[in-house]
């Protein structure tokens, strides 16, 4: 069941900080649904939406940001920036007053790509609590 299959995804990875599937999608060496992209961040569509609306944003330079536990000071202005390109994702895809952001933070909460993401999630009526 679905239960099973994300505890299996959480328990097989980690944070390696290692280079992940986003470099690929970043340098445009595997193809993406780009939605928005600046100098500095890319939201694109995940391979397997968990709602009609369901985008990626990712800073284009992780710099350590493998998980938001590993956010420093130095961090700051990409984290205000990711969070401003959700609110323009949504804009965009006309679900600008019913979406969510999530950050999944590590194995117990079913992270599985180590380069920070947000999740922008919309297009249904989104259920509390989330699970
Ligand atoms: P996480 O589980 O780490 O919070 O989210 C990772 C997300 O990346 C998942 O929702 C997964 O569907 C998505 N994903 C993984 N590989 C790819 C890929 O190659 N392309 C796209 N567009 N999404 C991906």
């Amino acid at each position: 069941n679905d239960e099973e299959a994300s505890a299996k995804a959480a328990a097989a990875s980690a944070d390696s900080g290692g280079p992940t599937i986003f470099d690929k999608i970043i340098a445009k060496e595997i193809p993406s649904s780009i939605v928005y992209e600046d100098e500095k961040v890319l939201a694109f569509r995940d391979i397997n939406p968990q709602a009609p609306v369901h985008v990626l944003v990712i800073p284009k330079f992780r710099n350590g940001l493998t998980q938001l536990s590993k956010a420093e000071p130095k961090h700051t202005e990409i984290l205000g920036h990711l969070l401003h390109a959700a609110k323009v994702v949504a804009e965009k895809e006309g679900i600008m007053d019913r979406f969510r952001v999530v950050i999944n933070n590590g194995p117990g909460a079913c992270q599985s790509v180590y380069h920070l993401h947000l999740h922008v999630l919309g297009g249904r009526q989104m259920k509390w609590p989330p699970g």
